[in-house]
């Protein structure tokens, strides 16, 4: 049995008319001879609508039933487009996650997968040619709703591919034709990348771009499948994010990622000595604050100032934490901002370079952008900057690497 796991995001579903859009595609698969399991976002912007009325009913949702509430919009998806298929002559049901079950573990608002079923799948694909799921949602061991975080359709559909190996293939359709050297709604000379690496889009994923979310790249890493991100609208091959080759080596940068979404903290004057970085990033990787930049400046008379960013959501938590341990690190002040946003050159070449990092710094410095904090991985580069000059640094990093033309080789 050949399978092909086809996800579709919020604007491919968004109305009748483009969910007969979806149902070309699907059928364009079953006639080339694949059973088709069909991952369903909500509707574009149904996800927010809900967030935003349980944001009226309370202060801090309680996380299982803010679970519960949001993949309500996954459900109408499937169920409005399991009856078109039907309708269309075409063999066809919906499954929610806990039909299959997919299985997650219970950190509700971002669940991990554990375990999904094949071979209740492969029963359901003997009896249908589609099953519908609803991406973005699992179910704890004993039964309870959760999610799997913004933009989790993606991990869905990976997961479904990997829990169906060696027979199943992946597809991501989105509102853009691929991965692009950059976010291509925000920078028209963005130009579309044939192949990416699992390791560059890993980086481009936590780095902002959210073409794909970055459990899907780790799924799809990790489990081998190569995933073809492509668009709902058009017939174009798309991207395909797979293993690295000779030829991507080659390439010294890929890619430009920019993420807004991003606080600055600043605790002043805390006590220099062993275990105080600890007792400040202890509590906040316990409350799943993912921290990204680190800086601590040199110490003066037994103290220190350390920076860090994190994601402008978990902005509120972080604070109200590093309230409460304050007097233990001995910080005179918290300090925070989240007009900053972050820019990353991304490529594997780099590994085998010089000079990337220096010819970033030039291209901002002619443009007069300071950086704040800067960062380093070996297939990545990071600076921090005023929002402000986000957009003009993703525009002047890529044309300083010459990303619209060609890949730049140093
Ligand atoms: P979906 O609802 O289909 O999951 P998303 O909005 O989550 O779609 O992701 C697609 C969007 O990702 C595009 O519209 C684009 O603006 C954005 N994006 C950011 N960086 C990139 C990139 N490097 N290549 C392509 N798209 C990108
Ligand atoms: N509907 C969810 C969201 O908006 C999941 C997804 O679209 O992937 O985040
Ligand atoms: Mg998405």
């Amino acid at each position: 049995m050949r399978i092909l796991v086809q996800k579709f995001g919020g604007t491919s579903v968004a109305g009748l008319d483009r969910m007969q859009m979806v149902m070309g595609k699907v059928r364009n698969a079953l006639n080339r001879g694949y059973k088709v399991i069909v991952v369903l976002s909500a509707m574009a912007g149904e996800t927010n609508r809900l967030l935003e009325m349980a944001s009226k009913w309370s202060d801090s949702p309680n996380r299982a039933e803010l679970d519960s509430l949001v993949v309500t919009g996954e459900q109408v998806s499937i169920s409005l487009f399991s009856m078109l298929l039907n309708d269309n002559g075409i063999k066809a049901r919906s499954l929610l996650a806990y039909q299959i079950p997919i299985t997650t573990n219970d950190d509700y608002g971002n669940a991990r997968i554990l375990h999904i079923n094949g071979d209740r799948l492969r029963v359901l694909l003997a009896e249908y040619d589609v099953l519908v799921v609803a991406g973005f949602q699992g179910q704890t061991e004993d039964g309870r709703i959760t999610t799997l975080g913004r933009g989790g359709s993606d991990t869905s559909a990976v997961a479904l591919a990997a829990a169906l190996r060696p027979d199943a293939e992946c597809e991501i359709y989105t509102d853009v034709d691929g991965v692009y050297t950059t976010d291509p709604n925000l920078y028209g000379k963005a130009r579309k990348l044939p192949k990416v690496a699992y390791e560059e889009m890993l980086e481009m994923a936590s780095m902002g771009a959210k073409v794909l979310q970055i459990r899907s790249v780790e799924f799809a890493k990790k489990y081998n499948v190569p995933v073809h991100v492509r668009s709902t609208f058009s017939d174009d091959p798309g991207t395909l994010v797979t293993q690295e080759d000779s030829s991507m080596e080659s390439v010294l940068v890929s890619g430009i990622a920019y993420d807004k979404d991003q606080a600055r903290i600043t605790l002043r004057k805390v006590f220099d000595r062993p275990g105080i970085a600890a007792a400040l990033f202890g509590p906040l990787a316990d409350a799943g604050v993912v921290v990204d930049m680190i800086i601590q400046n040199t110490s003066r008379e037994g103290h220190t100032d350390i920076t860090f960013t994190i994601p402008q959501k978990d902005l509120k938590e972080t604070i109200k934490l590093m309230e409460q341990i304050q007097g233990e690190l001995g910080a005179t002040e918290i300090a925070y901002d989240s007009d900053v946003v972050k820019v990353s050159v991304i490529g594997v070449g780099m590994r085998n370079h010089a000079g990337v990092a220096s010819k970033a710094f030039a291209a901002l410095k002619n443009e007069g952008i300071n950086i704040l904090m800067i960062s380093t991985s070996e297939i990545k580069i990071t600076c921090l900057l005023e929002e402000k000059y986000g957009e003009l640094a993703v525009r002047v990093l890529h044309d300083a690497f010459r990303l619209d033309t060609h890949d730049y080789e140093g």
